[in-house]
C-alpha cells in the first residue's frame, strides 16, 4: 500500500533538530533549506505507475507493453519473456554474504582510489564517493535499479539518521550512454542507448556491491536517492532538465542506484561546472520538451525542503504510452543540452572556461557558448544515425532496416527509406504536435 508524504510516522531530516547532521553539501545546484520528509520507495514514479495510480493507460503501459523492437525486448521491461532479459535474472539472484575475514583499511584515501579503479574496471564511466546524509535516504524499504526492485519492508529497520551513522559513505557508478546513439533520441536507436546503459549499471553496481562484501564490509543498495548521491559525490550538478550533468558526458549518464557502505573511504566534494549559470540563461531543454514538463522560471523551486529545478515527471511519463508504437524514451532534454557533447578537447575547454570565469561575468560567457551551440548543433540536433540496420531518418514504426538483404523485423512492415529526412523520424516537430493534447 502506498505511504503518503504526510504520514505522521514518516522519517524526516530537520536541520534545526538533527544537530549531528548539518545540511548536506550538494554543490551549487541543490540546497537543503528546510525539513526534508524522506520519500518512501512506494511513492516514486515507477511503483505508482505499476499500481495503477497514474491512470489506466499508464498502468497498461507499465505492465503489458511488448516492444516491436527485438533489442528493446532484450534490454528493457518492454520484453516478451523476462528470461531473455539478463538484468531481470540478475536481480532475482540470491544475495551473497559478507566475508567474515575483513580486509583492514589503513588509508581511506588509497581505498577510495582503489574502489574507483575497481568501479571503472567493472564498467562504470564515472565513480563518485560522497558522504551519506539522512536527507539523501529513502524513508525505509528498498528502491533498486530505478524502481525495478521495490520492497517496502526489505532491509535494516534503522532510521535514515542511524543508517548514516553506521554507513557514512555513498558510492555512485554511472554508465554513459553512447554519444552517437543518443543523438537518435525519439527512436529505437536512442532507446537502445538508454536501456542498455541501465543494464550495464545493474551489472556494475552488483559487481561493486559484491566486491565490497568480499572485503568484509556492508554494501546496501536501494537506500539512497542516486541523484542526491551523485551530487554529494561530485559526479555533476542538477540541471534545469532534472538530470545530473557531469563534466565529461553532460547529462547522458545513467545512474539507477547507489551503494551505502561502511568501507572506510575519503569522500569527494561536490563540483561546480557552471551549470547553474548556464541553466539560468539557456532553457534549451524547456523550449524543446514535447510535454512542457520543464520549467522556464529563472528561480528554482523549494520542494520538500530542497531548493532545485524540478521537472513535472507525471507529464513526462504520460508521453510514453502515446508513442510506444514508435519509440519509448524521449531523451530530448538530455540530447539538446549544450553540456551533452562528445568528450573532446573543445568541450573540456568550454566547460573549464566557464568554470574559471568569475561568477558575475558568467552570463556573458554563457550567452556566447549558447549562441555557438545553437549555431553549430542546432536547437535540436539533427544528425542522422544509422546503426545495426536501423536508420533514425526513417520514421520509427515503419521497417527501419536499410541493410541490403536484412530480413530482421526491427520494426513493423513497410520500407520507406526514401521519405525526406525533414518530414519524418525523430526530427518531426513533436512539441508542436503534443501541445495539442498535453496541458501546459
Ligand atoms: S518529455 Fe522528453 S524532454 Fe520533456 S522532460 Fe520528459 S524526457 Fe525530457
Ligand atoms: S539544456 Fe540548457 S537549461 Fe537545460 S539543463 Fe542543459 S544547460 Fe540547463
Amino acid at each position: 500500500m502506498a505511504v503518503t508524504s504526510d504520514a505522521p510516522d514518516r522519517p524526516k531530516y530537520d536541520p534545526a533538530v538533527d544537530l549531528d547532521f548539518p545540511p548536506p553539501n550538494l554543490g551549487p545546484s541543490v540546497h537543503v533549506v528546510g525539513t526534508v520528509v524522506n520519500v518512501h520507495p512506494d511513492e516514486t514514479p515507477h511503483p505508482k505507475v505499476r499500481r495503477g495510480e497514474m491512470g489506466k493507460v499508464l498502468f497498461d503501459y507499465g505492465r503489458n507493453t511488448i516492444s516491436a523492437d527485438p533489442i528493446a525486448r532484450t534490454n528493457s521491461n518492454r520484453c516478451r519473456d523476462k528470461g531473455n532479459v539478463f538484468t531481470d535474472v540478475l536481480r532475482r539472484a540470491p544475495q551473497g554474504q559478507i566475508n567474515p575475514n575483513r580486509t583492514r583499511v589503513d588509508d581511506p584515501k588509497l581505498m577510495s582510489k582503489h574502489i574507483k579503479n575497481v568501479g571503472h574496471y567493472f564498467g562504470a564511466s564515472i565513480v563518485g564517493i560522497g558522504r551519506s546524509h539522512p536527507a539523501l535516504l529513502y524513508a525505509g524499504g528498498t528502491l533498486r535499479d530505478t524502481g525495478f526492485i521495490v520492497d517496502s519492508e526489505e532491509g535494516p529497520k534503522e532510521t535514515p539518521q542511524e543508517l548514516c551513522k553506521k554507513y557514512p559513505y555513498v558510492i555512485v557508478t554511472p554508465v554513459a550512454w553512447d554519444y552517437d546513439l543518443a543523438q537518435a533520441h525519439r527512436h529505437h536507436i536512442g532507446d537502445a542507448a538508454y536501456d542498455t546503459t541501465l543494464m550495464q549499471t545493474v551489472l556494475v553496481l552488483t559487481a561493486v556491491e559484491n566486491y565490497i562484501k568480499e572485503l568484509g564490509y556492508t554494501a546496501l543498495r536501494g537506500k539512497v536517492n542516486p541523484q542526491a548521491a551523485a551530487l554529494a559525490g561530485g559526479v555533476g550538478e542538477l540541471g534545469r532538465n532534472g538530470l545530473i550533468i557531469s563534466e565529461k558526458f553532460g547529462s547522458r549518464i545513467h545512474l539507477s542506484d547507489a551503494i551505502l557502505t561502511d568501507l572506510p573511504l575519503a569522500p569527494d566534494e561536490p563540483i561546480d561546472l557552471g551549470v547553474q549559470d548556464f541553466c539560468k540563461v539557456c532553457r534549451k531543454c524547456a523550449e524543446t520538451c514535447p510535454t512542457n514538463s520543464i520549467t522556464f522560471d529563472e528561480n528554482k523551486q523549494v520542494f520538500n525542503g530542497v531548493e532545485k529545478y524540478k521537472i513535472k515527471w507525471e507529464t513526462c511519463y504520460k508521453l510514453r504510452p502515446l508513442v510506444t508504437q514508435h519509440w519509448q524514451i524521449c531523451l530530448t532534454c538530455s540530447t539538446v543540452c549544450p553540456y551533452t557533447k562528445p568528450n573532446t578537447w573543445w568541450r573540456t575547454l568550454a566547460v573549464q572556461t566557464l568554470h574559471r570565469t568569475p561568477k558575475p561575468v558568467r552570463p556573458v560567457v554563457v550567452r556566447s557558448l549558447k549562441w555557438l551551440d545553437d549555431r553549430f548543433w542546432g536547437k535540436i540536433p539533427n544528425k542522422r544515425v544509422r546503426w545495426l540496420g536501423y536508420d533514425s531518418g526513417i520514421k520509427p514504426g515503419v521497417k527501419a532496416c536499410t541493410v541490403a538483404g536484412c530480413t530482421a523485423q526491427h520494426d513493423a512492415a513497410g520500407h520507406k527509406a526514401d521519405i525526406p529526412l525533414s518530414d519524418i523520424g525523430y526530427y518531426a516537430p513533436l512539441k508542436e504536435n503534443t501541445n495539442r493534447f498535453v496541458k501546459r
